[in-house]
This record gives structure tokens, sequence and C-alpha cells, in this order.
């Protein structure tokens, strides 16, 4: 019983990044940074391998030095994902990227003033028919022109990218991507509506300096799940300090949270519980969530503290308990299927859920 919300998407030019289309009404792709110095190739491959079985389309690498370019013809020979070179300051970098064979190149206009430089890798990307995201990030347009913040902020970057766009459509270049990260909400939500206004490009998501796990969970719930909810948005990066892996999966819980891709694995929901509970949800929450996690079929799972809301939530769940003194109703499609001991309940949930995920076959 999963939830779809089909929003409106904005119509954006379609690029193709080694196979994964991004734009043009196609899913919104998942994708990650390795963590990893990218000339350890066995670690940065293995990264990649993990970051593909947890759902990532497309992978970034950093590449800040002539070692790491070197490389990337071995990591996109090993890789399972299209890879993207991250390049800034310099287009020789860039160049020696796309000889490597990546999938995309991304750009960062915040400190690349080599025009010269710039037109080469436009030539050769066009010459191998890859796309080239320009992305601008807070601090590396206020490193270069000087402290803004909020709308005057936004705005800076979003001029920074248009005129990056025109030069390069002087070229004759097309296949780009945009992105326009800052690190608060309001910022970088004002910066990508500007460009979803202004240009037809696809445009990648995302908030920079995101912070640790907690309040990078909040901050890219908040950005991408807005822009998303208004249809904006054609590829998304989860930031956060911590594994990249758990990058992909946040960042798939906020798309399939919008139902903008099927649901991977058992969605709880479960009542904040209040006075009026008397068994230790919290405790049986934790437990469900804890005993259900390798399953991967798409269920709902309801886990309610009482009968006032209970009732109706579990029915709308594929499976769900509602508690009441020592004792619970496990529901099952809206069905109640028996009354149990407190004791008794997780077990018999997670059994019904099993159950359920077999017919479904997962
Ligand atoms: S379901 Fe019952 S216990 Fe849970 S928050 Fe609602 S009223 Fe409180």
């Amino acid at each position: 019983m999963t939830p779809t919300t089909p929003f409106p998407r904005r119509t954006a030019r379609t690029v193709d990044v080694g196979g994964v289309p991004v734009g043009g009404g196609h899913p919104v792709s998942l994708q990650s940074m390795t963590t990893t110095h990218t000339r350890d190739v066995a670690a940065t491959l293995a990264q990649i391998r993990r970051l593909a079985d947890a759902g990532c389309r497309i992978v970034r690498v950093a590449v800040p030095a002539p070692p790491d370019a070197a490389v990337l013809a071995e990591v996109v020979a090993g890789s399972p994902l299209p890879v993207v070179a991250d390049i800034h300051f310099s287009s020789g970098l860039a160049v020696k990227a796309l000889e490597a064979g990546v999938a995309k190149v991304r750009l960062n206009p915040g400190n690349m003033d080599d025009p010269d430089g710039l037109r080469r890798v436009l030539a050769l990307a066009a010459e191998r028919g890859v796309p080239i995201r320009f992305g601008v990030n807070s601090g590396s347009v206020r490193t270069v022109h000087g402290e803004r913040a909020g709308h005057d902020l936004a705005n800076l970057m979003v001029d920074v990218l248009l005129e990056w766009v025109a030069m390069a459509r002087k070229e004759g270049f097309q296949d780009l991507v945009l992105s326009a990260k800052a690190s608060d909400a309001p910022t970088t939500i004002f910066a990508y509506r500007r460009l979803a206004e202004a240009t037809d490009l696809p445009l990648h998501l995302g908030i920079t300096a995101a912070g640790p796990m907690d309040e990078a969970r909040t901050r890219s719930g908040i950005v991408l799940g807005t822009l998303l909810a208004e249809g904006i948005g054609d590829t998304i990066r989860v930031s956060l300090t911590g594994d990249p892996v758990q990058e992909v999966l946040i960042g798939h819980e906020i798309l399939a949270e919008l139902g903008l891709v099927p649901r991977r694995g058992v969605r709880i929901l479960s009542c904040p519980t209040c006075g009026r509970c008397q068994v230790d949800l919290v405790g049986l929450a934790a437990e469900v969530k804890r005993r259900t996690a390798d399953i991967l079929a798409p269920l709902t799972v309801a886990v309610m503290g009482c009968i006032v809301n209970g009732p109706g939530e579990a029915r709308e769940a594929d499976v769900g308990i509602a508690a009441a003194k020592g004792r619970g109703v496990l529901f099952r499609h809206g069905r109640p299927l028996c009354e149990l001991a407190e004791e008794d309940l997780v077990d018999a949930l997670v059994d019904e859920v099993r159950s359920l995920a077999e017919e479904a076959g997962g």
C-alpha cells in the first residue's frame, strides 16, 4: 500500500550520463560521490560497488591531481556505474578525464577562470558526446565575488551559471546539467527555482556542507523535498559527513516518500506516543524496524500505541498492530486478524510482514 504522488515535473532537456538519462521526464536518478582517494583504485571500486548495491545510479569521483586522473580509465572500466569526474581549478585535468572515458565531467565555475582551457574541454566533450555539469556552490562563488548572503548569494550563483551556459552555447555545446548548492535551505531553494525558470537544462539538486547524518537528513529532506514536490530536479545527491551509502539510502527515502521511485523495503508508520499509550511503543517500533530491515518488498507497517488512532492507521498499512494495555490487535490489509499479549506482538507482526514479503517475492 505505497502512496503515489506523481508531481508534475518541469520539462528539461535530456542528457545521457553513460546510459542513465537525466532530464526529459526520466525518473529522478540518485547519485553519490566516493570518499576514497581516487588513485586508490581498489578502495574506490569497492566503495562504488557498495553504492551500486544501495541503489546509486551515477557516481562521482574527485580528481584533484594528475595521479587521480591517471587511474580514471581503470576506475571507469571496473565501475558498475557511470563515473563522473569532479574537477576544480584545472581544465587540463578535465581533458585527461574525458580522454579516460568518464561519463560526465563536473566543473566549478566558481573556481575556474581559463576560457581557452574551458573551450578545449567543451570541444572534447562534444566530440565524445559527454555531458558536463556546471556546478557552483556558495563557498567558491563567495571566495571569488566577495561576501554575499540570502537572495544576493542565490542570484550570484545563478548569474555565474547562466553566464557559463551562454558561453558554452556560444561554442555550440548543449549537453549541460546545472547545480547551485548553498549550505542553507532558503538560499538553495531560491537559486534552484530561479534556475528552473531561466533554463531548460536538467538540474542536479543538492545542498553543500550539509553536515553529519541528522543535520544532512533534515536539510536534504527540506531542500530536495520542496523542490521535487514543485517538479524541479532531475538527479539528486544527498551529501553528508559519513558513509556515502547513507546518502543513497536517504536519497531513496526522499524519492520514494514523494512517490517518484518505487519504494524498496519496509516503511514504518508509528505514532509518537502520548499519555494514552500503555505499552513500550518506542521499544516495539525499534524492534520492528531492526527485524524487518533486511526485507526488500515495498510494504507499509504500522505500529500504533493505542486504540484512538491506532486501528485506523494500522488498517491503512499492509500489516499493523494497535496496542492497548498489555495487549494489541494485529491487522493485515485492514482486517483484524487476532488479539495478542504485548510480548507476542512483535513476533506476530514480523511473521506477517515476512509472509507478505514472500508473497510479493521480496
Ligand atoms: S495512537 Fe494513541 S498513543 Fe499513539 S499518539 Fe495517537 S493517541 Fe497517542
